[in-house]
């Protein structure tokens, strides 16, 4: 499995690019905002002669679904995340606004329900396991790859001990941790983490940051 990360947006949210050997890719938190933004992510994917296979959100907030609706018209997906956010359908473009951030265009939509233990396949077989993380928002979910040690983790954890805030609507300190604590840190300690902000690191670094 190959991967891509850019840095979008004024938030620095990181859009991630997955591929194998068929070409076939997945799109993970299409935050690109900017239109030079849209262009990189376009131009990368036409350079590397990718077909997009499948959009999926991390979690709903307006930071990594700015590009949702750019990445469906441009490549005929439709994205998928975790109905538990759908709050975030009608509320993104005010809770973006008083960020002093504008939508360009209609906000987007959740087109495909994503549930816990929900199995993503694409490509040569890499398959990418949908875990229910409720906490930084309600519908927040990581994509792990176990064949190749990885998962891709949204704003739950972020490398050295951080996690993503907890006071936006539906956000829950308490519920972050126990998922923490009962499901992400149930995978092996060298499964490497890509958050949604920052830089990765691995479950073990995490593990000592957080003493669980
Ligand atoms: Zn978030
Ligand atoms: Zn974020």
């Amino acid at each position: 499995m190959q991967l891509k990360s850019f840095e979008f947006n004024p938030i620095a949210e990181n859009t991630y690019v997955l591929w194998d050997d068929s070409r076939e890719c997945v799109i993970i938190d299409a935050g690109c905002f900017f239109p030079d933004e849209c262009r990189a992510l376009q131009s990368f994917i036409e350079s590397e002669r990718l077909t997009v296979k499948h959009l999926l959100c991390t979690h709903f907030h307006f930071d990594h679904v700015f590009g949702v609706r750019f990445v469906e018209t441009t490549w005929g997906v439709r994205c998928a995340a975790h109905p538990a956010d759908s709050w975030w359908e009608a509320n993104n473009a005010a809770v973006c606004a008083s960020f002093g951030l504008r939508f360009l265009g209609e906000p987007p939509v959740i087109g495909t329900p994503l549930a816990d233990g929900d199995v993503i396949r694409f490509g040569l077989g890499t398959t990418l396991r949908c875990i229910h993380l409720p906490g930084h928002s309600p519908g927040g979910v990581a994509f792990y790859d176990e064949d190749d040690g990885v998962a891709f983790v949204g704003d739950s954890l972020f490398a050295a001990g951080g996690m993503g805030r907890t006071d936006l609507h539906g956000g829950d300190y308490a519920e972050l941790m126990r998922s923490l604590r009962t499901r992400l840190f149930t995978l092996p300690d060298s499964t490497v983490i890509y958050p949604g902000h920052g830089p990765s690191t691995t479950l073990r670094t995490e593990r000592w940051y957080h003493n669980l």
